[in-house]
């Protein structure tokens, strides 16, 4: 059977480097079908909309980008965004208390608007750090994290006639989430965001050397391609630290000793090149598995 296409939704022509996102159109799409599809679905045909979904996968890989390009797509209010340390509260309630001000907004443009109302998207990142079982100590064992679950397990269920709530949450350890809150109705989408692959490193890689490229900045003997084979294990985010740290070995080159203002007027000359990269890839490195090669 061959596989559907997800990105059917989505215009012929859109362009996922346009959002700043690499080597997620599979992912891209798929968020933003299920998201999408909801909302219409119940309105005609009575289905339950997609009230959670969770993003899964280590660090810096675009979790919190992709949440927030289909919060835009999909014209939402500009979305809340909680860590799940911050909810914690050593006061007695304080915590319940946070999670319901996430929802209260949601609740209130739903009572007047009804279908009218805008989407509202909560993106809750390191939920693993609030969520975790129930009974296993979260929140320094004081029994916070287990209300805290049980306050979003209420909030969620609680919004079953609202169709105007995504909560997107993220985690680098789904396996500590509570299994309550992945069930059907709650975060029912689950979505792993793994390390880009070498294609999808050479798509983060145009992103994030777009603007020097565009500027004339970037020397001819930089190769984008041979950089994407030498990065593997990079996440995005160390991708990008990869290019601000070869843009500041050019720019240090580049300056003189006390020439600084100088150099704001002058950077158009300065070119960021091959040698620049190698001395990056000597100081970023992968948090996950080890970079095997390094530039001549
Ligand atoms: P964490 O799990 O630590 O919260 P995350 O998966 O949410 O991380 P982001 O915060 O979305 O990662 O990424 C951090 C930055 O890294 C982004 O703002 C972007 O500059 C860059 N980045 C990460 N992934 C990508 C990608 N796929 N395409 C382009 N840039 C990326």
């Amino acid at each position: 059977m061959s596989k559907p296409n997800s990105n059917a939704i989505l215009s012929p022509d859109f362009k996922f480097e346009d959002m700043g996102i690499g080597g997620l159109g599979n992912e891209f799409s798929t968020i933003f079908r299920r998201a999408f599809a909801s909302p219409c679905l119940v309105a005609k045909i009575g289905i339950p909309h997609v009230k959670g979904i969770l993003l899964y996968g280590p660090p810096g890989t675009g979790k919190t980008l992709i949440a927030r390009q289909i919060g835009k797509m999909l014209n939402a209010r500009p979305p809340k965004v909680i860590n799940g340390p911050e909810v914690l509260n050593k006061f007695v309630g304080q915590s319940e208390e946070n999670i319901r001000k996430l929802f209260a907004d949601a609740e209130a443009e739903y009572k007047e608007k009804g279908e009218e109302s805008s989407l509202h998207i909560i993106i809750f990142d390191e939920l693993d750090a609030v969520c975790k079982q129930r009974g296993s100590g979260a929140g320094g064992g004081t029994g916070v994290g287990d209300s805290v679950v049980n306050q979003l397990l209420s909030k969620l269920d609680g919004v079953d006639q609202l169709n105007n709530i995504l909560l997107i949450g993220m985690t680098n350890r789904k396996d500590m989430i509570d299994d309550a809150l992945l069930r059907p109705g709650r975060l029912e989408v689950h979505l792993e965001i793994s390390l880009p692959d070498e294609a999808g490193r050479l798509e983060i890689i145009k992103i994030h050397t777009s603007k020097m490229r565009t500027n004339g900045l970037l020397n001819p003997d930089v190769n984008l391609e041979e950089l994407a084979a030498l990065t593997k294990n990079f996440s995005g985010a160390e991708i990008n630290g990869l290019v601000k740290a070869a843009a500041s070995f050019a720019f240090s080159r580049h300056t003189e000793v006390g020439q600084l203002a100088a150099v704001k007027q002058d950077v158009g000359s300065m070119k960021i090149s091959h040698s620049d990269f190698a001395n990056a890839l000597t100081e970023v490195r992968p948090a996950y598995g080890v970079s095997e090669a390094e530039l001549e």
